[in-house]
């Protein structure tokens, strides 16, 4: 478990250090704002819609190593996917990091994303870990007001 543990962290420090997918997306059709006030961290979300596929998606924003990886890692788990796609991969995702950490988290077809089932045990953590996702959510549905994890 502690291997897995290190190989878990190893991907979040890779991400926070080169986060993919960052920068703006000058003309993107979706965007939106998130901000977690408990820890600090800022993010906007941009995303390219082609009809109902995410065509392209990018992040740039401050924040701590947990949610800069967490939105470097959605970027690639979401780009060429569908909305409804995207949005069932949030289902996952979120009861990822917020199942009864005595459980199994069910990590089939979650992919890479499974490297932030440890925060289930950080409540505060949870709420940088699942930032990126509710900007992309209220992106994808137009919201103009700032996605808040409070
Ligand atoms: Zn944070």
């Amino acid at each position: 478990m502690s291997e897995l543990r290190e190989l878990y962290q190893s991907v979040i420090l890779d991400h926070n250090k080169k986060p993919r997918n960052f920068g703006a997306l000058p003309g993107a059709s979706h965007q939106a704002d998130g901000h977690n006030p408990l820890c600090g961290d800022k993010i906007r979300v941009y995303v390219e819609l082609a009809g109902e596929t995410i065509e392209d998606i990018r992040f740039e924003g401050e924040g701590c190593a947990i949610s800069t990886a967490s939105a470097s890692l959605m970027t690639q788990a979401v780009k060429g996917r569908t909305v409804a796609e995207a949005e069932a991969l949030f289902g996952r995702f979120h009861s990822l990091v917020t199942s009864d950490s005595t459980r199994e988290a069910d990590i089939d077809g979650i992919g890479k994303l499974a490297v932030f089932a440890g925060v289930r045990e950080f409540p505060v953590r949870v709420k940088c870990a699942t930032l990126a996702w509710h900007t992309l959510r209220n992106a994808l549905e137009g919201r103009a007001q700032t996605a808040r994890t409070e």
